[in-house]
């Protein structure tokens, strides 16, 4: 299956003003598009491209740019069916933002340059310029990389690359992880031997931590004007938003690197199968536990390993808690088990998170074909009396604590702990 990506490229000048216009009415008529099949009824992608090219005679726009309109206004349709379906009371879809995506017979767009030139009706171009960095041409000089569609709007474009997914390789190791809150926790198994693995990131709490703590101030100091409140608290979700996922990004790259360097698969805990807890929670936990930003770090996990061929397992988190990986045993079911989990049954001690880990391993090694040949060796980790963190995490202790943390030449300041 092919890999779809999308690349952002800001762009190095507005955009002229007839291509402006276009974009303006391209929003208008996918909305448009969005109410009749809501009033009409229909659903299939005959109909409403036909509908799309009667009305696009009349915005003014070509038949190509209308028949990408009714795709997208389809795929809102369906979502918004599927929502009333399951009673969730959704609202109509409405596209507020001005936007127009295009297929590659509109548009060619020119990789030295960044030039791109665009139909903007029969016989009428235009052009402008995206700004193409080192690492934009790289991915578009990509082998195999074919442009799939381009979304423009008013501030930036976005290039739709797909190209074909390596083909997993068969792993000669596994790499299996629990995530918790400021940690992947689990085990590596190769067939030299298994060992514990943990890879922390305590940043993340500190970053989520201290914007909580603004935005409370925030609220405090602007409960006269809402309307100014509201901006800054936007501003400043965006803030946490980008260092979380930045700090995400470089997590689980470096984590990824050395996985394929290992010719290791990786199995996860399937978060979409966790069952929602009872358990009453106070305020600030549930909180904390909300913010926690596991499905996205799960979902750059996933695509990552998809993009270097390395297979990913998941596996239901069921139970991986409480179980005793050595026999087996569900412990204490009904009660919270505690920072070192102890089977009742066996006596196997090992450290919470750690042993949930052991679990998801045991699982996949247990449900994998494929991983056949290799053995979660237990006697052997349970005297590692010590924690052993993944390579990287002590390799170069390269961290960043965000703006704060650097002169303005970019370099850590002097004493600082980063270095
Ligand atoms: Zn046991």
């Amino acid at each position: 299956m092919p890999v779809l990506r999308g690349l952002v490229t800001p762009l190095a000048s507005p955009l002229p003003a007839p291509l402006l216009s276009l974009i303006a009415d391209y929003r208008l008529l996918t909305n448009e598009i969005v109410r009749e099949a809501l009033a009409s009824g229909k659903t299939s992608r005959g109909a409403l491209s036909r509908f799309a090219r009667d009305r696009a005679l009349v915005h003014q726009l070509t038949g190509q740019h209308a028949v990408v309109a009714a795709d997208i206004a389809r795929t809102l349709v369906k979502g918004h069916r599927r929502r009333l379906r399951q009673h969730l009371k959704p609202r109509v879809p409405y596209i507020r933002r001005p936007f127009l995506r295009t297929n590659p017979h509109t548009f060619h767009l020119d990789p030295d340059s960044g030039k791109v030139r665009l139909s903007l009706r029969n016989g009428e171009w235009c052009s402008f310029v995206a700004q193409l960095s080192r690492y934009h041409r790289a991915r578009l000089g990509g082998e195999g990389v074919r442009i799939k569609q381009l979304q423009v709007s008013p501030d930036k474009a976005v290039l739709f690359l797909e190209r074909p997914a390596p083909k997993p390789y068969a792993a000669s190791s596994l790499l299996a992880l629990d995530t918790n809150e400021s940690s992947l926790d689990g085990v590596s198994v190769s067939p030299s031997g298994s060992r514990l693995v943990q890879v922390p990131f305590p940043e993340l709490r500190r970053i989520q931590a201290t914007h909580f703590v603004r935005r409370r101030e925030l609220v405090r100091k602007k409960a006269r004007d809402r309307r100014v409140a509201r901006r800054l608290l936007r501003k400043e979700g965006t803030r946490e938003r980008h260092r979380v996922r930045s700090r995400l990004h470089d997590l689980t790259t470096r984590l990824l690197d050395i996985v394929v360097q290992h010719h290791g698969a990786l199995a996860l805990e399937n978060l979409s199968r966790l069952p929602t807890s009872r358990r009453r929670v106070n305020t600030r936990t549930r909180r904390r536990l909300s913010s926690w930003p596991r499905r996205e770090l799960h979902r750059q996990l996933e695509y990552k390993a998809a993009d270097r061929g390395i297979p990913v397992y998941w596996v239901n988190p069921f139970r991986t808690s409480i179980t005793c990986p050595k026999c087996g045993e569900i412990t204490r079911p009904r009660s919270r088990v505690g920072p070192t989990f102890t089977c009742g049954h066996c006596g196997w001690t090992m450290d919470r998170q750690l042993n949930a880990g052991l679990n998801v391993g045991r699982t996949a090694l247990r449900d994998v074909a494929e991983l056949g040949g290799l053995r979660l060796d237990l006697d052997a980790l349970s005297h590692d009396a010590m924690r052993p963190r993944y390579p990287f995490a002590e390799a170069d202790g390269h961290g960043r604590s965000g703006r704060r943390g650097r002169d303005r030449k970019g370099a850590p300041p002097k004493g600082s702990k980063l270095q």
